[in-house]
């Protein structure tokens, strides 16, 4: 059985966050013995476990408390705050600090050859997207009635593929919308990683672990402001 006493942080295993996340936490002197197949990681010299799953998972890990802390990106955050509203599942979480890593944008686009178009062109339209909720959310304070079509990978290649007419995806240098003629349009969510925290953790030894992580992390930031 695992110990209540150690603080459990969900990271992203493999993929744009990792290494940043890994690198935070030596920073934070979490020493860990991070072996490549391994779920769970135990830190050394502190009472900390890691937990190394995919990104999508962490806030639900957060949210239902299985892990205290979690490193997530905002967009992955809000999509599945939105999702568990729907399902009426707790999604309370607590945002500690926003990270300087993971930045991106979710945003709009069609086809090039469309050429620059207003907002008002998406009315009827399918657009797809990995985030269906933060999407839904936009379109209705615009008032515009488009429908979505859920992909998890490959968003890009919907048009040309004839599955939509646009997408909403995330973007940081634009240049894979450009390799697919896409025209970027309307941002709709800016995005950085983020610290947060299982907002009902009530075990006294953990919250003192948290209370020395924290001031290290805001000396970690403004040593590289
Ligand atoms: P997983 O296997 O963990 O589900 P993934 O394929 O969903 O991984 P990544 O592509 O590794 O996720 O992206 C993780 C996070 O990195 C994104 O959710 C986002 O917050 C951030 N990010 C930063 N730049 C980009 C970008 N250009 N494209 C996609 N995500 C980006
Ligand atoms: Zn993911």
């Amino acid at each position: 059985m695992s110990d209540n006493n150690r603080l459990r942080i969900a990271i992203q295993k493999s993929g744009r966050l990792s290494k940043d996340c890994q690198d935070l936490l030596k920073q934070l002197g979490v020493k860990l013995n991070l072996r490549e197949q391994r779920l769970i990681a135990h830190a050394t010299n502190m009472p900390i476990d890691v937990l190394r799953v995919r990104d999508d998972d962490i806030p639900g890990l957060v949210m239902d408390g299985v892990c205290d802390l979690g490193i997530v990106g905002e967009n992955v955050l809000v999509e599945s705050q939105a999702e568990r509203q729907a399902q009426k599942l707790n999604a309370n979480v607590t945002k500690l600090a926003k990270l300087d890593f993971g930045y991106c944008r979710l945003a709009l686009a069609w086809p090039q050859e469309l050429g620059q178009q207003p907002l008002s062109w998406f009315e009827g339209k399918k657009i797809a997207t990995t985030y269906p909720e933060i999407l839904k959310q936009f379109l209705k304070a615009q008032g515009i009635n488009a429908s979505t079509v859920l992909l998890s990978g490959s968003v890009e290649v919907a048009p040309r593929a004839g599955l939509a007419d646009a997408i909403c995806d995330l973007v940081s240098t634009g240049a894979t919308l450009e390799a697919n003629g896409l025209l970027q349009g309307e941002t709709i969510l800016e995005s950085n990683a983020c610290l947060i925290q299982n907002p009902a953790m009530d075990n006294p030894q953990k919250q003192a672990l948290l209370d020395t992580l924290l001031p290290r992390l805001k000396a970690v930031r403004q040593a590289k402001e």
